[in-house]
């Protein structure tokens, strides 16, 4: 299974349910939805955590079978009935629903979906519904249609190879310094890679190197030793602030399972700030395109790499 990507162009939505919980060799966005990040998908899993732990899926409907990837509609629904949900989790970007007898229920959202209990506020939009024993309604409802739930024996054999997490205890300075120095990448492509570190998209990158003070197009050797430790400690600040703040609402998709805007948008340094002064010196806040993405920079507080002198 592809690894989907992050953002999808909307002129080409009527391929999507052609793919599997992705879409491999995905043109350049012509216009970009951001989804969620990590940040966002771990709010979604906390807040859903104490709602389904311990319930039992009565029966599963599938409304739009393009948003079950594996196995078939028809074996999704029959495997679950009965399913006690024992752990409710996240790897990466992906939501993970455990079940007590085994098997695992992986989801990634993509643009537009949303899970609820309760109906959710979209009911034309419910692709997939779990009748839950305390009498409640699990839905899964996609306005865009490109998010997948799967039901899989073993989660991370399904997944394709993810980089360690972000918020776990891999990612030490130590590790950053080491993991730097052995590419020869520059940083934001790099740290966009999810087989390098897991859950980062195009927003958390951009605040996180601004926040470190480095920029996007600096190659991944040439940052010096104390300042790729730095990096990593950047991470793990933006990102845990990020998920206090309950993630970021760029757009009217995203929305805790509550339905309330998460708030870190308002925490933004540089993402979506192009034109405005940077709150650290006043510099206008630059838009570049790196690795196909809009990237916001402060050339003050980033300083663009200089072409290395030959001798
Ligand atoms: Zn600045």
């Amino acid at each position: 299974m592809d690894f989907p990507a992050d953002e999808v162009d909307v002129a080409n939505c009527h391929h999507a349910g052609n793919s599997i919980m992705g879409l491999p060799n995905q043109p350049p966005p012509r216009r970009s939805w951001a989804v969620p990040e990590l940040p966002e998908v771990e709010t979604i899993v906390r807040q859903l955590r104490p709602e389904l732990v311990g319930r039992r899926i009565e029966s599963v409907r599938v409304h739009w079978p393009r948003s079950i990837a594996r196995p078939s509609a028809r074996s999704f629904c029959a495997d679950l009935v009965g399913a006690r949900i024992e752990k409710v989790w996240r790897r990466a970007k992906y939501f993970v629903f455990s079940i007590e007898s085994g098997g695992h229920v992986v989801g990634h959202l993509r643009m537009s979906g949303r899970l609820y209990v309760g109906d959710g506020p979209d009911p034309d939009y419910l692709r997939v519904s779990f009748q839950l024993d305390d009498g409640r309604q699990l839905s899964f409802v996609d306005v865009r249609k490109f998010g997948r739930l799967a039901l899989v024996d073993d989660v991370e054999a399904f997944l394709p190879h993810i980089g360690p997490e972000p918020l776990g205890p891999d990612l030490t300075p130590e590790w950053m310094r080491r993991e730097l120095r052995a590419r020869r990448r520059q940083l934001k492509p790099l740290l966009l890679d999810q087989s390098f570190l897991a859950g980062l998209g195009n927003i958390y990158v951009d605040e996180t190197l601004h926040q470190a003070g480095l920029h996007p197009l600096r190659r991944s050797d040439r940052v010096p030793g104390a300042r790729a430790e730095e990096l990593a400690l950047c991470i793990r600040d933006v990102l845990s602030k990020a998920v206090k703040a309950e993630g970021s609402s760029f757009d009217t998709f995203y929305r805790t399972p509550e339905g309330q805007p998460g708030a870190y948008q308002e925490d933004f340094q540089v993402y979506g700030r192009d034109g405005k002064p940077c709150r650290s010196c006043g510099t206008l806040i630059t838009k570049l395109v790196v690795a196909q993405r809009g990237t916001h920079v402060c050339h003050r507080c980033q300083p663009a790499p200089r072409p290395r002198r030959r001798s």
